[in-house]
């Protein structure tokens, strides 16, 4: 079954699958599909309520999923896109120099080189750029949150690594690898905070029990706000 909703301005369609259940429950998929598992027998009427209820949640989901769709313009290092930065949108200048190297200004990104036309040097040199500040402004995050969790639990360091992923910002492995995306220095310093802080407390719960949570709360006790952000960031 399939149903329609209008919220605010966003049509929102989703399909509803019964199932032998009680409660009734939304999902959202990374292709934006919005699901409905609702009990048998349950009135159309009450799971149009729902979705609208729900509705913030859902289209904020599925903003959060456009991001990884196919189609969405890929940065290709030439003059006037738009880079962020620390939750910071800088414009990509290309200046000519004999000396290769990048700058942050204030609002800009300048990649210098002796041929602006040689758009794969620029790209390179963005790579390197990103990938040189990303380690460093991650080893420095998880360093400053070790500190803050260690205040309420022992924990050993873990090893970091890096990887890009499409649906994740980060991971903690049982063998206490901390995996982190490196797309996540493009938010904002708290919410690498947030995830940072998320991945750790998993170190010693490995769950997203209450236990889990309690000790989310004391370490970051506003998380919610910078999941919120970082959701939204994207
Ligand atoms: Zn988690």
């Amino acid at each position: 079954m399939m149903g329609t909703v209008q919220y605010g301005t966003t049509p929102i369609v989703y399909s509803v699958q019964f199932r032998t259940r009680r409660t009734l429950g939304i999902e959202v998929h990374p292709d934006r599909s919005v699901v409905v598992l609702a009990p048998a027998g349950i009135a159309p009427d009450v799971i149009r309520q729902r979705v609208l209820r729900r509705g913030a949640w859902i289209t904020r989901q599925q903003r959060y999923f456009e991001r990884f769709l196919p189609g969405r313009p890929a940065r290709e290092g030439i003059a006037g896109e738009t880079w962020s930065y620390l939750g910071r949108r800088h414009v990509l200048r290309i200046r000519r120099s004999d000396q290769p190297c990048v700058k942050l200004t204030r609002g800009e990104l300048i990649v210098y080189l002796p041929d602006t036309t040689d758009r794969a040097l620029v790209k390179r040199q963005l790579a390197a750029w990103y990938h040189a500040h990303t380690r460093k402004r991650f080893n420095a995050e998880v360093l400053a949150a070790l500190e803050i969790l260690r205040a309420h639990h022992p924990v050993r360091t873990p090893k970091l690594a890096y990887r890009t992923m499409l649906r994740r910002w980060g991971s903690c492995t049982a063998a206490g690898v901390l995996v982190l995306n490196p797309d996540l220095v493009q938010t904002p310093v708290m919410c690498i905070r947030y995830v940072i802080l998320h991945e750790l407390c998993h170190l010693v719960h490995h769950h997203h029990g209450k236990a889990f949570y309690n000790l989310l709360e004391r370490v970051m006790p506003d998380w919610k706000r910078w999941k919120d952000r970082l959701e939204r960031s994207v």
